[in-house]
């Protein structure tokens, strides 16, 4: 991935942050996209001491003017955007007869319309040169259902259906589009589950643990590298076999 320029939304934490040290680590010089000022400076200290022309922008990924400054900002500092990793989200779970209309477009928001509009502005650039890579962070969930999170679940689906659809109106530019989808994953995210919950989760995983970062990382690493140029429009299940698809 030497020279490619990589940007990663939800880069401050978790998956994201794993996945931008790792796509450095490849060579790529990594922008880190993620609405937290502190932790993201962190993550790019990180970054920096493996790929040092990396940079940092805070932006809220519901915020079009923050995306959009963001691209403008990359684009100025490295004329071109080779890879994007649509990372950054959230959840807000409850039954659905308690789920708020609130709760439900903030999930659609930062899951799913955030990469609607950031996958908008950084395709012209790459069809202009005739590569790309884009991998969009699904969930299991996504396939299978999970009761309580109705809005997560919807956005997740929905990534897939939009990466789909988008890999079949770029393909003859050489962009792919593709989804990695985790199954239950050691980060943030899962640690705010009840230790009830977690016990329950693990019972039904069949290697009999969660999965790390880092595991979520390679796959993406994978299909953002030009050895993975004729897979697209696929999903990578990364689940320890909670799922097969
Ligand atoms: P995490 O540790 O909570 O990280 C989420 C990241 O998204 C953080 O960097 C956060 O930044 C960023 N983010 C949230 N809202 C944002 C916004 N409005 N604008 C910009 N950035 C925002 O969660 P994670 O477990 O690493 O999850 C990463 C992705 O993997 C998510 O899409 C998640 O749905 C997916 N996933 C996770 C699992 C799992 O088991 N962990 C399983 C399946 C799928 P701030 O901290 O700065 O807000």
């Amino acid at each position: 991935m030497r020279d490619r320029v990589a940007i990663v939304t939800g880069a401050s934490s978790g998956i994201g942050r794993v996945v931008a040290i790792h796509l450095a680590k490849l060579g790529a010089r990594v922008v880190l996209i993620s609405n937290e000022s502190i932790r993201i400076l962190e993550a790019l200290e990180e970054v920096r001491a493996i790929s040092p022309e990396s940079e940092a922008f805070e932006a809220d990924v519901t915020s079009f003017p923050c995306l959009e400054e963001s691209v403008k900002l990359t684009l100025e500092k490295f004329g071109r955007i080779d890879i994007l990793v649509n990372n950054a989200g959230i959840t807000r779970d409850a039954l659905l007869v308690r789920m708020s209309l609130a709760d439900w477009e903030r999930v659609l928001a930062v899951n799913l319309t955030s990469v609607f509009q950031l996958t908008r502005m950084i395709l012209k650039p790459m069809m202009k040169a005739r590569y790309g890579r884009i991998v969009n962070i699904s969930s299991v969930v996504g396939v299978t259902g999970n009761p309580g999170q109705a809005n997560y679940v919807a956005s997740k689906a929905g990534l897939v259906g939009f990466s789909k659809s988008i890999a079949l109106e770029i393909a003859s530019r050489n962009i792919t589009v593709n989804c990695v989808a985790p199954g239950f994953i050691a980060t943030a995210m899962t640690d705010a589950l009840n230790p009830k919950a977690k016990e329950a989760i693990l019972s039904r995983i069949p290697m009999g643990a969660m999965g790390s970062p880092e595991d979520v990382a390679h796959a993406v690493a994978f299909l953002a590298s030009e050895r993975a140029g004729y897979i697209t429009g696929e999903t990578l299940h990364v689940n320890g076999g909670l799922y097969m698809g």
